[in-house]
């Protein structure tokens, strides 16, 4: 059977190109991304002003369909998880984040992951497969028009964050081109600080973050020992402390941009005085900022969430050493959809309190 390339996988030039190749009018792409993006209308027969012609190639060669979404769960503090699933039956994980002046999705690169740190509830799945370009957009799009048609029609994101299932620069190429797509001024039109890439510390692949496009960088620390670190994520056996900053070193950083260090903080294991005093060996208070996330528990974790007053401490410590430390807001919890609690779980809809099934 002949494989379709996905529509939402071409950026507006590639676009022109192929209708070229196709001897069809190569203005036709701005009309065909304004219709997509900037009017999310899917369907071909709406877009009035695109050829019969294109249309019926369209059909026969490329592949129009956005991935389903076949749950959703509101938390009570807004916070909502999509179970979204894609032609091949898999399905992953996303969250749409309200914020005072923002709406950011969560979007997923992998089924899975192949990381496998042990505080993540994904992580216990393994890897399935990698997501294509196509998809990762799919789950915006799709995500956006869910929102559009049950909750108002001006629902718009304003944020991405790689922080869903998968390790993102585990799929370089297709997380590559997805980037470049919500970047792009005629398609989803974000703005540079406007997406988070989060890695759990691929040395190799950081190494490659020159060319890629210049987004704003988290790296998953999480320790700041390497025996702590090597517990909690099994990558640090092979890409230590060492080895990870001497790649972040080479990161090339835009002015004023810092690199955001994501730590989970757990009750007894890391949030001692001597792992902050391994932060501050570590970082650079200048280029670097610390994001607490106080562990969040789920079903079976083996970890506990450190009191209220010892997160307090935690923060303080670093923000008296210079280091910009905010505390994450732990939104969602109540419906799993908090950091590190993605997984694909369909087949335990116990795990939700407010379980909705769409289709
Ligand atoms: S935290 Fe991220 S990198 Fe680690 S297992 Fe979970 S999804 Fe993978």
């Amino acid at each position: 059977m002949k494989v379709k390339k996905s529509l939402f996988s071409f950026s507006l030039e590639e676009m022109r190109d192929y209708l070229t190749e196709n001897q069809f009018s190569r203005f036709s792409a701005d009309q065909i991304f304004n219709w997509v993006y900037k009017k999310f209308v899917f369907d071909l027969e709406g877009w009035s002003n695109v050829s019969k012609k294109i249309k019926e190639h369209f059909l026969e060669n490329i592949d129009l369909s956005l991935p389903k979404i076949v749950w959703n769960g509101l938390s009570e503090d807004g916070t909502r998880k999509f179970l979204t699933r894609f032609s091949d039956g898999q399905t992953v994980e996303n969250v749409a984040i309200p914020g005072k002046d923002r709406l950011t999705i969560c979007l997923s690169s992998q089924v899975g992951c192949a990381i496998g740190c042990v505080f993540c509830h994904t992580g216990t799945m393994g890897l399935k497969r990698n997501l294509g370009s196509g998809e990762i957009i799919g789950q915006f799009l799709s995500i956006t028009k869910w929102l559009k048609e049950n909750v108002g029609d001006d629902v718009r994101f304003t944020n991405v964050v790689y922080m869903g299932q998968g390790e993102p620069l585990h799929n370089f190429a297709n997380v590559k081109q997805a980037t470049k797509l919500l970047l792009e001024d005629k398609g989803i039109g974000l703005g540079q600080r406007r997406i988070t890439l989060s890695t759990s510390g691929l040395v190799h692949q950081i190494e490659k973050l020159g060319d890629f496009p210049p987004v704003n960088i988290a790296i998953s620390l999480h320790a700041s020992h390497d025996n702590i670190r090597t517990e909690l994520m099994p990558i640090n056996k092979i890409y230590d402390l060492k080895r990870l900053f001497s790649a972040i070193k080479k990161i090339p950083l835009k002015a004023y941009r810092r690199i955001t260090y994501e730590y989970i903080l757990i009750d007894g294991l890391n949030d001692r005085l001597e792992d902050i005093e391994g932060l501050d060996h570590l970082l650079n208070s200048r280029e670097s900022k610390i994001n607490i996330i106080p562990f969040n528990e789920y079903p079976e974790s083996a970890f506990k969430r450190p009191s209220p007053e010892k997160i307090r401490w935690f923060q303080k410590e670093l923000l008296d050493r210079g280091y910009i430390t905010t505390v994450r807001v732990t939104m969602g919890q109540d419906i799993l959809a908090a950091c590190g609690q993605l997984k694909s779980e369909l087949e335990k809809p116990n795990l939700w309190k407010k379980e909705q099934i769409m289709a």
